[in-house]
């Protein structure tokens, strides 16, 4: 199940916030403080950080999590400067939404981000996937090859050969 961590002290934007992405199907963990948001992060699949916090900044702590970790940022910020905005993104974050945000956008851009992240994992499954030997043949599904006696062979119908090759 997809995990968000929200790090937003001001309640009525999280609650907005926590409805949305709850909406989704996502579970959602609220923290207000920076000191909480560091104890549950990495469990995250992705990070919503406010700006300015009771107890520090939500860009130290990004600076934090990217010593150790790629998972997905995205800033909460209420501030319309340009430079804050360049600033996470130089420190590490993905994506910043500017409040007051449409909740339509901010899932939208989750959903993007969450994708970005969860794309090399599903490439790594792949590189991983068992291949099948038959005699000296070998097919390796994903990468939809087939090679016989360690040359790959040419496919003009890589479905139907594949399933010609089953059957064989
Ligand atoms: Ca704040």
């Amino acid at each position: 199940m997809t995990q968000i961590l929200l790090l937003e002290d001001e309640p009525g934007i999280a609650d907005a916030v926590v409805y949305s992405l709850q909406a989704e199907g996502w579970t959602v963990h609220w923290c207000t403080l920076l000191a909480e948001a560091r104890q549950r992060w990495a469990q995250a699949d992705l990070l919503l950080l406010d700006v300015g916090l009771p107890d520090g900044s939500g860009f130290e702590f990004c600076k934090e999590v990217r010593r150790s970790s790629e998972v997905p940022v995205i800033f909460l910020t209420a501030r319309h400067d340009e430079t804050d905005r360049v600033v996470g993104l130089e420190i590490g974050a993905d994506d910043y939404v500017i409040k007051p945000f449409s909740p339509r956008e901010l899932v939208a851009r989750v959903k993007a981000n969450l994708k970005r992240w969860q794309r090399p994992a599903t490439a790594e499954t792949q590189q991983s996937q068992p291949q099948l030997s038959i005699g000296d043949f070998v097919w390796q599904a994903q990468a939809c090859r087939i090679s016989c006696c360690a040359q790959q062979l040419e496919l003009t119908a890589p479905g139907q050969d594949h399933e010609r090759f089953l059957t064989i």
